[in-house]
């Protein structure tokens, strides 16, 4: 045998799978499709997000939180509807979903401390939600922003296999795209597949597909941790959610071309069995990189709720589809509104104030102080007054992004960047002056703009994330900026059923021997541990969590 465990892909989960196997002893091979620049998968790219329950950097901000509000956001983010009878796909994913919210409520903080994450004080208010105590969205403050951003989750988990390949524990088959699982009795007894030409591109770009050989490993078991579909449209289309109507006719990328989701299906060759498909966690704020590193690159935009969000046909969105308060809510109205769900874009129109505090962007590389560790450089582009400089760079650069002194003149703007001119100067101005006069007090009709009031009550938002309410049509905060949004993929929600310790299960729900999935492939765990909807910073910790299970399962099985 080639090892006693052979884990697929070198991304966050199959790297926390592989740090346990490793601290019991156990010998893994790594077999992953990327070069080793490529170790750490979108972990290294992601902002970082943690989500925690309870954490010192809640109390720090004054947020109250405990398990029971967490687990109520938790399932009314969910809406676990498939869990009887023939339609039972929501079964183990509502397991997972509570034993995650305990994890994150208890030891994982302290997991990853542990491993020497370190976190800032910075405690983010992502997905507020649809409006209802019982629905989607958090109740408050979850998103944990670790030092690093992704790489600062990523790096130890790396480091911990790169010593394990120190020891003789840890071998890597980079450039090695497995392409089938080996089977025998019944049981999965290893991987076989295609070895590709080697290529020295750097992290994110894609890779040749050049063949130069086959290869075949054998081990006592296999963990697919191979990511989800995210950078594969023809699959994001094929399984598109029906409720989100259809998809648009263009999106823009938000995962390297390695998130190809063709290891899922692989497994459910093998046996597996594939639920929730049709769960996706895609972005309506997404931007088109002006500098990409993976074809179609977009970044998403995270902005608080200050800017007005417009359809194509420059109509304010209704409550409560302001920015970060309900994802895939907004996406739904998007794309099922009769007369705007042919478009495939929506609008912000903000100030230039509002941007300098209220923006940010997702990935790691776009938040070079907080990855590099800068704790000046953070002090002065988050506390600071002025625009951070890669939020600034898109405003200079980026296709989607247009500045006027007036309103008439940046109608003008916006309508130059699409195919038709669909703008009315008068329908938006007259939502834009009549928004300006709900200011004055510090109470409103309106609940945009009570949305930002509510923001401002929490300490973190007031002090770094929302700037305070003003008119949008005063020159003092000008110049005004246009932001063109695409529809951004990104995650995937479904896919390679799993039990708590990770173990793949079949048509007839009993595990597959040999076969575990952790991390994205699996929905996170149990292939769906969000249902319908995420609380945000809780892929990172599904990977981890997922990857764990599998590290820990295995770890007490083989050898
Ligand atoms: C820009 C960005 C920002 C994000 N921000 C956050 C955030 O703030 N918080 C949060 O919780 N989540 C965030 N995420 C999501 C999170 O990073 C991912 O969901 C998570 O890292 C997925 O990890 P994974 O190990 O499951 O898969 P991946 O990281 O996709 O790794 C899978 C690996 O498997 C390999 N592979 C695939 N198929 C094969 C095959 N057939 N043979 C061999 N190898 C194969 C791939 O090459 C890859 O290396 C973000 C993601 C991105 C891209």
């Amino acid at each position: 045998m080639d090892a006693d465990v052979i884990v697929v892909g070198a991304g966050l989960a199959g790297l926390v799978a592989t740090a346990e196997l490793v601290a019991a002893g156990r010998k893994v091979l790594v077999v992953d499709q990327e070069n080793e620049a490529n170790l750490g998968g979108q972990a290294w790219w992601s902002f970082g997000g943690i989500f925690l329950v309870g954490s010192p950097e809640q109390k720090r901000m004054g947020v109250k939180d405990s398990f029971d509000l967490a687990w109520q956001d938790w399932q009314g983010s969910a809406q676990w509807d498939r869990l009887d009878g023939e339609h039972d796909e929501d079964h183990w994913g509502k397991q997972w979903g509570r034993a995650y919210v305990e994890f994150a409520a208890s030891i994982k903080r302290e997991y990853l401390t542990g491993k020497g994450v370190k976190f800032t004080p910075m405690v983010g208010w992502a997905e507020r939600g649809d409006g209802r105590a019982t629905g989607h969205g958090n109740s408050v403050p979850r998103f944990h922003v670790p030092w690093g951003t992704g790489t600062g989750i990523a790096k130890p988990f790396i480091d911990l296999a790169r010593e394990g390949a120190q020891k003789g524990l840890v071998t890597f088959a980079h450039r090695h795209r497995v392409d089938g699982l080996v089977t025998s009795g019944g049981a999965v007894t290893g991987v076989h597949g295609r070895v590709l030409a080697p290529d020295s591109c750097e992290r994110g770009v894609s890779s040749n597909r050049d063949e130069i050989g086959d290869f075949e490993f054998t081990a006592q078991a296999v963990v697919v941790a191979s990511g989800g579909i995210g950078g594969n449209h023809e699959l994001v289309r094929k399984f598109w959610p029906e409720r989100l109507g259809t998809p648009p006719k263009r999106m823009i990328t938000g995962v390297p071309a390695h998130v190809d989701g063709r290891m899922i299906e692989i497994t459910a060759e093998a046996g597996g069995r594939l639920v929730n498909r049709d769960r996706m966690w895609h972005y309506v704020e997404g931007i088109h990189n002006w500098d990409p590193v993976w074809p179609n690159h977009a970044i998403r935009i995270l902005s608080a709720p200050s800017p007005m969000w417009f359809d194509a046909l420059g109509r304010q969105l209704p409550a409560p589809f302001f920015p970060s308060y309900d994802t895939l809510g907004t996406l739904r109205y998007l794309r099922t509104t009769s007369g705007i769900d042919q478009h495939d874009h929506s609008w912000f129109i903000l100030t230039t104030t509002m941007i300098a505090k209220e923006f940010a962007l997702s990935g790691s590389e776009q938040n070079r102080d907080l990855t590099d560790r800068d704790v000046k450089a953070v002090l002065k582009s988050r506390v600071a007054k002025g625009t951070q400089r890669e939020v600034q760079a898109f405003v200079d650069n980026g296709e989607d992004f247009v500045t006027a002194d007036t309103l008439p003149e940046l109608v003008a703007k916006m309508n130059a960047l699409t195919d038709e001119p669909l703008l009315d100067v008068d329908v938006v101005t007259a939502q834009v002056e009549a928004r300006d006069r709900e200011i004055g007090n510090k109470y409103s009709k309106d609940f945009s703009v009570n949305a930002i009031h509510n923001a401002r009550s929490y300490r973190g938002d007031k002090i770094g994330r929302v700037t305070a309410p003003h008119r949008m049509l005063d020159p003092k905060h000008g110049p005004l900026i246009g932001v063109k949004l695409s529809v951004l993929t990104r995650k995937t929600l479904g896919g390679i059923q799993t039990d708590l310790e990770s173990r793949v299960l079949g048509s007839d729900g009993n595990p597959i021997e040999g076969l575990y999935a952790a991390g994205e492939a699996a929905g996170f765990g149990g292939g769906g541990v969000h249902g319908k909807n995420a609380l945000e910073g809780t892929f990172l910790g599904g990977c981890i969590f997922s990857g764990r299970a599998a590290g820990l399962s295995l770890a007490r099985r083989v050898g």
